[in-house]
């Protein structure tokens, strides 16, 4: 199908760009997911805004001692490519690894993956689980704000962004590992069920995809880890107890029924769980 006619403008400020987006113009960064959209015209703005040649929007990642940032424009070939991001957030560059075909990776954004707000994105799971914030300007800011990424997300593909735009995003450095792990149908397909599980002392995050209408934390699961040494493993009765929190509100659709998306869930955190418990281990 052909999109629906619309209106595009690529400006070179971040001031023209808000303008328009306060407007109603749609950001588009990559296209990788906006261009079908609009095929499909499951969208159908009456306006594009290009992004990517706004000099206030970065397509650098920053190091700085607490925090990375990830600006606008980096490219999930970028996050994989980056030796630094392998090590400090091994979790990111396995979601990375696994999201899409090379084209995709080498015109898609992170922040364009967030933005989108599928509940099954790889990034967007990654990102949850390492609590990242998000810098936001709207036209009517006079200073960009910071938004935590959970509450950015509101439901089904939809955020608060309103008419704003993302300009960055930020993830703390702390000492932590993590394993991001998907089941997908085929290779380079979006994921069936995701996970990401990452874990420091005193601290934990488990982030599922796919199992609601956006990706959801499980809590008792994260204070249970956290209270826990690195290199203690759960009881069969806590894995059997916290399984009920895996049970959230998988849909049904043409890839499967709820209960198998549930039993593909409880297998990858079982085995990611294991997995981290024994690189604790080996130290
Ligand atoms: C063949 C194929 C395979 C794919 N496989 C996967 C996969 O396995 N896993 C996965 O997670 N995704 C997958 N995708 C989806 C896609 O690659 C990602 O979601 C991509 O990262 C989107 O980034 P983009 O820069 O292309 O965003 P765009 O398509 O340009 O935009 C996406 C959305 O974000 C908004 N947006 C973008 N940037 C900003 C910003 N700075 N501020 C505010 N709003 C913004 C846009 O308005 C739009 O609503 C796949 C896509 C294709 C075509």
């Amino acid at each position: 199908m052909r999109p629906a006619n619309f209106s595009y403008a690529c400006p070179t400020t971040l001031a023209e760009a808000l303008l328009l987006t306060a407007r109603g113009a749609r950001p588009l960064a990559g296209g990788q997911t906006l261009m079908a959209a609009l095929r499909q015209r499951e969208i159908n703005p009456a306006a594009l805004v290009d992004i990517r040649h706004i000099g206030e929007l970065s397509a650098a990642l920053s190091w700085h001692p607490d925090h990375l940032a990830i600006g606008a424009l980096v490219t999930h070939a970028q996050l994989l490519a980056d030796a630094r991001v392998a090590q400090a957030f091994p979790w990111l560059t396995q979601a990375a690894r696994a999201l899409g075909d090379v084209q995709v990776r080498n015109r898609g954004t992170t922040l364009g993956n967030v933005c989108w707000a599928d509940p099954r994105a790889n990034m967007l799971v990654a990102l949850l689980a390492s609590d990242a914030v998000v810098l936001v300007q709207g036209a009517a800011d006079a200073v960009a704000r910071r938004v935590a990424l959970d509450d950015l997300i509101t439901g089904f593909r939809t955020t608060n962004l309103g008419g704003a735009l993302a300009l960055s995003l930020a993830i703390p450095r702390r000492v932590a590992r993590g394993i991001y792990r998907e089941f997908s149908r085929q290779r380079q397909d979006l994921a069936l069920v995701n996970l990401c599980v990452v874990r420091g002392e005193g601290h934990a995050r488990v982030v599922f995809g796919g199992l609601d209408q956006r990706p959801r934390r499980l809590p008792q699961l994260e204070a249970l880890l956290a209270s826990r040494p690195l290199h203690e493993t759960l009881t069969t009765a806590e894995y059997a107890a916290l399984f009920q929190e895996v049970s959230l509100n998988p849909p049904l659709d043409a890839h499967g029924s709820p209960a198998w998306k549930q039993q593909i869930a409880r297998e990858l955190l079982r085995r990611t769980l294991t997995e981290l418990t024994e690189a604790a281990d080996h130290g």
